[in-house]
């Protein structure tokens, strides 16, 4: 194994910012308190979590009461997905999706198809683009709930979430977004944006793993799923993870500090792995050319497996993902890569590279060195 390892799976997770775990240290020493103590250890437990709380709620420009600290992105969008649903179930049954969502939403979808709801799975373009005009077609007045989310995991595209919530606020539906790929990477107005709930991660923007947030406008009525005590207003039970959430909103703010700067240099060296990566035969990139995340670098290459990649650039110490996270070890082909209308041929044979703080532009060319030796190699094989 090469000393230093080559990360090139930051939609995946990322390390911890030590300036983050510097913010976190206390909270996991001395600062133990439980923050619902009325004693001066749990108020100072409490005053952190408001700290957080009202740093993150400036950041996405809302009120400190309309965001909730939870267990992780997953959590999130089940909170914000059933949460909703279950509490308009004398409205109506319907929900809206598009076929290209994280697990976390598709699966949630799926559980409530067995207690009577029905999910209107929206298609996509050939670059993974929801048509925000669909989204208004398919609202029905019996339409309790749409989810769609800012960005995709696997192929990186932005979805025109504004032209989505001006159209679901004129026809009075709530929208949940699912911006965890999105969060830390680029700006998230969400008032601008027009969304009701969203759900971000702190693990993907190089704060701890294990707590997320779900912003809720007010007004929206959500059932909690996690019975016990009323912390987070009574939306989400359990002790609070003080350092993680004071770790979260520190890792938001550092990427908002410094996202200016790099999402110019993240775009820079995204452009060039594209550029020499697109000069191997029987090529393509994935997802939309232009409205993608400054760090997202797909590709398929035709007629070989994702995971022989992988397994050659592990070799050489370089981390990389085909599809997303969990899906990869499964052979199936990625839902979202089928969805975007590619054959399984190409869509086997899917690498997601997604660039991070510590990448540099040696690490880029030499991945351009190494790759499209290992894919002739790969393809004399026969795959
Ligand atoms: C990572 C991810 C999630 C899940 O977040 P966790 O904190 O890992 O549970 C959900 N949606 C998207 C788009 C993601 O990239």
């Amino acid at each position: 194994m090469p000393e230093r390892i080559i990360y090139l799976d930051h939609a995946a997770t990322t390390a911890l910012d030590r300036r983050v775990l510097e913010a976190m240290m206390p909270y996991l020493t001395t600062e133990y308190g439980n923050a619902s103590s009325i004693y001066t250890l749990g108020r100072h437990a409490m005053q952190a979590i408001d700290g957080a709380r009202e740093q993150v709620a400036d950041m996405l420009n809302c009120r400190p009461t309309e965001i909730a600290f939870v267990g992780c992105g997953s959590e999130s969008d089940n909170l914000a997905i059933k949460g909703m649903a279950f509490a308009s179930k004398n409205k109506g049954n319907h929900l809206i999706t598009s076929s290209i969502e994280h697990h976390a939403v598709l699966h949630t979808c799926q559980y409530l198809e067995r207690f009577g709801f029905k999910t209107t799975y929206l298609p996509v373009d050939e670059y993974g683009s929801i048509d925000p005009d669909a989204v208004g077609r398919a609202i029905t007045d019996q339409t309790v709930l749409v989810s769609i989310m800012f960005a995709n995991n696997e192929v990186g595209t932005i979805e025109p979430i504004a032209e989505i919530g001006r159209i679901c606020r004129a026809k009075k539906v709530p929208l949940h977004v699912d911006a965890v790929q999105a969060g830390g990477a680029i700006p998230i107005d969400v008032i601008a944006l027009n969304v009701d709930m969203l759900s971000i991660s702190a693990h993907k923007f190089y704060g701890p793993k294990g707590v997320g947030m779900l912003y809720v406008r007010q007004g929206m009525r959500i059932l909690p799923q996690l019975q016990g005590g009323s912390q987070e207003r009574g939306r989400r039970a359990g002790t609070e993870n003080v350092a993680s959430i004071v770790g979260a909103a520190a890792a938001l703010r550092l990427a908002y500090e410094e996202m200016e700067q790099e999402a110019p240099r993240l775009i820079a060296l995204r452009d060039r792995l594209i550029e020499g990566l697109l000069t191997i035969p029987a090529s393509r990139l994935t997802g939309h050319p232009t409205q993608r995340l400054p760090n997202n670098a797909s590709f398929c290459f035709e007629g070989i497996e994702g995971e022989s990649i992988l397994l050659n650039l592990d070799l050489l110490g370089i981390a990389a993902s085909s599809g997303s996270a969990c899906t990869s070890g499964s052979v199936d082909p990625s839902h979202v890569l089928l969805a975007m209308g590619l054959s399984p041929e190409w869509a086997r044979g899917s690498l997601r590279l997604t660039l991070g703080r510590e990448n540099t532009e040696a690490d880029i060319e030499k991945l351009i060195s190494v790759l499209p030796g290992i894919i002739t190699k790969l393809r004399m094989l026969g795959g």
